[in-house]
């Protein structure tokens, strides 16, 4: 479940639902002695190499606020409790989350590697970005790839097939990756030094922005199919972006989108904010991203030249 928006099936106060599986953990809910500590997920590796992982990520560790000590008694209708435990649980699920990013982050810098989250809305392009990208690329930069969607290999498999290393992660009903899937991704990948690691995450333009990846920078993709006005719906996503990238623009003749409208919009949720406007397809702009791709991994090279030295 997410702990911004409590998507996901996750908690929902008042009424005791927390959305996972008990058949494969049996505990007693009628002792009172709740300590079992389950690492908040289940997670397993299907034949094509994809990470399946089921989100249900509540903390049962002890001195979580969840106490089956009596009879399910749930029914009290206490909104002031059930809202400040929601928020408890969604404090230690983000504390959980930053502390793996923390790890990540020490990780990627140890080896240069330079890890660039990716988002949007579904639909506005970054796999078929990506695609381009690595295919240009192929050569010049080492690179890697982890894909998240709530279902399905496909996207993994497209950037398999320009010969880059890619891991599907399935989030099942969870909308956005977190820093714990990442970890366990870049684990089963290997990591090439002084590399690209490109972090697809889960087409959403509100979730993703709340969870901290270790990435270096957030760029975010938003194509003139979409409406202008995503920046200021969605402020979250924008405010935390290094990068705006204006997929699509090859459509720009059909389409009512009025790019400097939003880029105007954008820089009033985020001032400074860069702008690139590419097209994955045609390839119009694609060398102003590639020289921003390949900065960060100077800067990561640098970094770490810093690091060891
Ligand atoms: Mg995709």
């Amino acid at each position: 479940m997410c702990g911004v928006c409590g998507c996901g099936g996750g908690i929902n106060p008042g009424t005791h639902e927390h959305g996972h599986d008990h058949g494969h953990h049996d505990h007693d809910h009628t002792t009172g002695d709740h300590h079992h500590d389950h690492e908040g997920f289940h997670e397993h590796v299907g034949p094509d190499g994809a990470v399946i992982r089921h989100s249900h990520e509540h903390d049962h560790s002890p001195g979580h606020a969840h106490d089956h000590g009596h009879d399910h008694d749930h029914g009290h209708g206490a909104d002031e409790a059930g809202k400040s435990r929601l928020l408890r649980v969604e404090q230690d699920i983000l504390a959980k989350n930053n502390a793996y990013a923390a790890a990540n982050r020490e990780l990627f810098a140890a080896a240069g590697v330079f890890a660039v989250n990716l988002m949007s809305s579904p639909g506005a392009g970054k796999t078929t970005l990506l695609v381009r990208t690595l295919t240009d690329l192929k050569g010049r930069h080492p690179a890697t790839v982890i894909e998240g969607d709530q279902q399905t290999s496909l996207d993994a498999d497209r950037i398999r097939a320009t010969g880059v290393p890619a891991i599907q992660v399935n989030t099942g009903t969870g909308c956005h990756l977190d820093a714990l899937m990442v970890t366990r991704a870049v684990g089963r990948l290997g990591l090439p030094p002084e590399s690209l690691l490109f972090i697809e995450n889960v087409g959403n333009l509100v979730c993703p922005a709340g969870f901290d990846l270790g990435e270096a920078k957030r760029v975010v993709v938003l194509s003139t199919t979409e409406g202008e006005d995503k920046p200021l719906k969605y402020p979250g996503m924008f405010a935390g972006a290094d990068l705006l990238l204006v997929n699509k623009i090859d459509l720009l003749p059909y389409v009512t989108f009025d790019v400097g409208r939003m880029i105007g919009y954008a820089r009033r949720i985020k001032p400074g904010l860069q702008v690139l406007e590419v097209s994955a397809t045609t390839g119009a702009g694609l060398t102003a991203w590639y020289d921003w791709l390949a900065g960060g991994l100077d800067a990561a090279h640098r970094r770490r030249g810093h690091h060891d030295h």
